[in-house]
C-alpha cells in the first residue's frame, strides 16, 4: 500500500501541484490520468521519492518512503520509467538481472536464485527469446516488457509505472497493460500507472486519481470518476461514454466546448 499525504511541488516559482494525497493498495492498479502538464510525472516521482515535496509524506506499507535506507526502499518500491537504459550495451538477461542489485550486499555477485529469479520474470512478460539480444537493439514494445521483468526481478511489491505505453502500437499497448494488471490481480502488487489514453485506463485501472489544476479534481474507481461531467470541465471538450463489449469506452467531440474547471 502506497500512501501520499499532502504533496505539493513547484518548479521554480510554477506550483504545479498542491494538497495531494491518495492511497494505493494492494491488488489494485491506480491509474494516474489528466491533461498534459497536470503534473501525472511529478507526482509519480514524489511516490518513488526522486523529487521530496517539501510539505507531506509518502508512506509505503505505512513507513515513510524518505526514512528507508535506500536498498530497502528498492526492495519495496520498483520504478519503470520511459527512457531508462536507452544507451545500454548490456544483454537482455543482464538488464533483468540489474533488478536484483537491491538484494545482493556491496561486493555480492548475482548467483542462481537471482539467475532464476530474473529467467522467471522474463517468462512471466512473456520475453524469454530476448534473452540474449543486446537490449539498446529492441524495438519499443520488447524494451517495455524487459524494463518491466527487471521491475518485476527486484521482487519489490509496489509498482510505479511512467506512461508504459508510449511509442507503442495498439496490440502493444494492451499486451503491457495486460501484464501490468496481471501483477496487481494475480501476484496482489500495489500498481500505480501514469496513463494518458482514457480509454486504457478505463480497460486496465481499478481506481484513477484525475489530475487538473495542480489539484486531484476527482478520484475513486474507474466507473464512478471516468464520467463526462467530471472529465469534461477538466479536459475542455465534450465526452460521451458508451459500453461496447461489456467495456467502458469513451468518445470525443472536440467541436463541444466545455467551460474549463475554474480550478485549472
Ligand atoms: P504531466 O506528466 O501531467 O504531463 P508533468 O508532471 O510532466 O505533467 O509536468 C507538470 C508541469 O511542470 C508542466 O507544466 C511542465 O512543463 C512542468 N515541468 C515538468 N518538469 C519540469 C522541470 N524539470 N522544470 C521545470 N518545469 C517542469
Amino acid at each position: 500500500m502506497i500512501g501520499a499525504h499532502d504533496l505539493s511541488w513547484s518548479y521554480g516559482s510554477a506550483q504545479v501541484l498542491s494538497a495531494v494525497s491518495l492511497s494505493a493498495p494492494h491488488g489494485r492498479v491506480l491509474g494516474l490520468i489528466g491533461p498534459n502538464g497536470s503534473g501525472k510525472t511529478t507526482l509519480l516521482r514524489l511516490l518513488h521519492g526522486v523529487l521530496a515535496s517539501p510539505t507531506g509524506t509518502v508512506t509505503v506499507d505505512g513507513d515513510r518512503l524518505a526514512a528507508l535506507p535506500a536498498r530497502e526502499a528498492a526492495r519495496r518500491v520498483a520504478v519503470v520509467v520511459q527512457e531508462s537504459g536507452g544507451e545500454s550495451a548490456l544483454t537482455v538477461a543482464e538488464t533483468v538481472l540489474l533488478g536484483r542489485s537491491p538484494h545482493l550486499s556491496t561486493f555480492q555477485r548475482t548467483g542462481a536464485v537471482d539467475h532464476e529469479i530474473a529467467a522467471g520474470a522474463l517468462a512471466r512478460v512473456g520475453a524469454s527469446h530476448l534473452a540474449g539480444r543486446s537490449f539498446a537493439g529492441l524495438s519499443g514494445g520488447e524494451r517495455q516488457r524487459v524494463l518491466i521483468a527487471r521491475a518485476l526481478a527486484q521482487e519489490a511489491t509496489h509498482l510505479l509505472l511512467d506512461e508504459p505505453t508510449n511509442h507503442l502500437d495498439i496490440r502493444y499497448q494492451h499486451e503491457v497493460l495486460g501484464i501490468v494488471a496481471g501483477l496487481a490481480h494475480d501476484l496482489h502488487r500495489t500498481v500505480v500507472v501514469v496513463l494518458h489514453d482514457l480509454n486504457l485506463a478505463a480497460r486496465y485501472c481499478d481506481d484513477v486519481v484525475l489530475l487538473g489544476g495542480g489539484r486531484i479534481a476527482a478520484s475513486g474507481p474507474v466507473e464512478e470518476v471516468l464520467v463526462p461531467e467530471v472529465l469534461e470541465p477538466v479536459y475542455g471538450i465534450g465526452i460521451e461514454r458508451v459500453r461496447a463489449g461489456g467495456q467502458l469506452h469513451l468518445l470525443f467531440h472536440p467541436h463541444i466546448r466545455i467551460q474549463e474547471d475554474s480550478r485549472a
